[in-house]
């Protein structure tokens, strides 16, 4: 991959302090923008400021994510979310502030890519508010107790510690008494820490409820949906949905269980019945190792288009894949961009599982999403919102249909 050369900001840098990179933003801020080739170039250092101290982020991220019980690991994360980005708040709504008084903007905004950008803009100068960075700062930090309590549960079985994710394997197997020990096994475990969980969730959901209430909203749901540029529907076209499938879907779910248990000569199911195959066929064991998924995933990709398997192959020379379940990572999987770098980085908890195979091909079609837009003039164009990024990843599972 072609290394992409700074031209604004030292390279290296350290990111260590916020004193570290306020040089840069007080430049920026004090900077003149009286021309269309001044904006542009503006931006562009901006730009360039910002893949660099999200790239810093996203690695703090990462590593905290894969190994949940290293503190020094933590503890980067809690700096960056607590130190750097609370003063960087400030600073960066004053930049916006800079950006939407330049007298070239109606010129720039003639580009509909520059126009995209500048409703963004408008909308983060809407949601500012000096009193949220606190709370922000204090909600960075908290949601990740979520990953930390989830990687911490695992189960015994037969003289092995399993992870929640292994353990769930098992669920799939036709013997029902195993099925059922496991679950219970699994049930147990997952109940010691009710407690905490609850009392996460409820503080999580006062503190974002004050966070939108300071921005001017009623709830934290309209909050978030202006948060994350959601300009062409709203909660209620949600809600509407949520009708629509309880009207039309739950019927047809309710007439497939229903033959699912006549198979299997069954009234009623039971909780670890649910992954089972009706059938009795055996469950599905496509590979068993992270680098055997990663290779047969190769193939396919290739079939749909040899550039695509590139990509991957140099994420894995890049070591910028973590794919296998191991105690202490946080559950759940996600290709995390890295603006400046160009490629991305995959994080899963692989099991061997059929379900794996498609999280990694959506995560795979994230990552192809991040590789061809590397070359976007601004990190904010590669920053689409979730209905975007999904649709390269949803799009890459349904070109590879594995059922
Ligand atoms: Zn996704």
């Amino acid at each position: 991959m072609k290394k992409y050369r700074r031209t604004f900001v030292d390279d290296p840098l350290v990111i260590d302090s916020f004193e570290s990179i306020e040089r840069y933003l007080i430049e920026l801020l004090e900077r003149k923008l009286d021309s269309l080739e001044a904006l542009k170039k503006w931006l562009k250092d901006k730009s360039e400021l910002e893949a660099v101290i999200e790239e810093e982020m996203a690695w703090r991220y990462i590593r905290m994510s894969i190994d949940t019980t290293n503190d020094s690991f933590q503890k980067a994360y809690t700096f960056f979310v607590t130190e750097i980005q609370p003063k960087l708040a400030p600073i960066d709504d004053q930049l916006n502030k800079h950006f939407m008084g330049a007298s070239f903007l109606s010129e720039l905004e003639k580009d509909p890519a520059y126009a995209i950008h500048i409703r963004s803009v408008k909308s983060q100068l809407e949601l500012y508010r000096e009193e949220n960075i606190p709370i922000q700062a204090y909600l960075s930090e908290k949601t990740q107790e979520y990953g930390a309590i989830s990687a911490a549960q695992s189960i015994e079985h037969n003289g092995a510690q399993l992870t929640m994710q292994k353990a769930a394997i098992l669920l799939k197997e036709q013997d029902e008494s195993l099925r059922k020990v496991v679950f219970e096994k699994m049930a147990t475990r997952k109940h010691q820490d009710d407690k905490a969980l609850n009392e996460l969730y409820s503080e999580l959901v006062k503190k974002r409820t004050e966070l939108a209430i300071n921005a001017g909203f009623e709830n934290y749901s309209d909050y978030k949906f202006k948060q994350m540029g959601r300009f062409d529907y709203t909660k209620e076209s949600c809600f509407d949905f949520h009708e629509a499938v309880e009207t039309h879907i739950v019927p047809l779910v309710k007439k497939i269980n229903e033959a699912k248990l006549e198979k299997m000569s069954k009234d009623k199911f039971k909780p670890w019945d649910t992954a089972v195959d009706p059938e009795g066929k055996a469950p599905l064991k496509p590979f068993k190792t992270g680098k055997e998924m990663l290779d047969g995933t190769v193939d396919v990709f290739n079939k749909i288009k040899p550039e695509f398997a590139d990509f991957l192959k140099t994420m894995e020379k890049m070591e910028h894949l973590d794919l296998e379940s191991k105690p202490g990572k946080a559950p759940g999987g996600y290709n995390y961009p890295l603006y400046e770098t160009g490629a991305p980085f995959i994080f899963m908890n692989s099991v061997g599982s059929q379900n794996d195979l498609t999280t990694m091909i959506h995560e795979g079609g994230h990552a192809v999403h991040s590789f061809l837009t590397h070359e976007l003039e601004l990190t904010a164009f590669k920053n689409f919102p979730s209905e975007i990024a999904e649709l390269a990843s949803m799009s890459m599972e349904l070109l590879i249909r594995m059922d």
